[in-house]
């Protein structure tokens, strides 16, 4: 079980069709539910530039859930492994707060939001903590760092202690 699971150690449950993500002490993947999409991010700075868990209206719709849980690339240092032609864009810029139109991209056949690009922030893509292979890397090196928009929280979950909240959005900061 994840939450019993020694945090030490890489940790792929059963969670998809794909039976081939991996991590080292580098480098990780991300995949769809189908396995048709899969990506490859780094696990620390300068390629990962922070982690983030947000509450608002737009993320709450988008992820069909109460909060998305988001950790940002740089794209300079994410890569489509496969599928990246399976991937469906939808953008607007009605609900999100800034303004900015985002840009979401989901595999085609099982519909999972790999990840948001934003007019707001350029040269980064947002990817999902839920498609990460290895289960154990959202509890250590992609802990979120910061909670954002904590005034849409729906009022049944509460922040997590040692997680900066914010009212609104959190400006990005780079891991080290
Ligand atoms: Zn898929
Ligand atoms: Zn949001």
């Amino acid at each position: 079980m994840a939450a019993t699971s020694d945090k030490s150690k890489p940790y792929f449950p059963l969670a998809g069709i794909a039976k081939d993500g991996w991590s080292n002490d580098d480098e990780a993947t991300a995949t769809c539910f189908c396995g048709t999409v899969q990506l490859k991010f780094p696990t620390h700075g300068p390629g990962l530039v922070d982690v983030f868990i947000c509450n608002c209206t737009d993320c709450r719709k988008i992820t069909a859930s109460m909060f998305a849980s988001n950790f940002v690339v740089a794209d300079t240092h994410l890569t489509h492994l496969r599928g990246k032609e399976n991937l469906s864009t939808y953008s607007q810029s009605h609900t999100t707060a800034s303004g900015n139109v985002m840009t979401n991209s989901f595999c085609k056949t099982c519909g999972t939001l790999m990840y948001r690009v934003g007019q707001g922030f350029p040269g980064m893509s947002i990817l999902r903590l839920g498609t990460v292979d290895d289960f154990n890397l959202v509890e250590t090196k992609l802990k979120p760092r910061v909670e954002q928009f904590i005034e849409d929280r729906v009022a049944w979950l509460g922040g997590k202690e040692g997680v900066e909240q914010v009212e609104g959005a959190a400006m990005f900061k780079a891991k080290r």
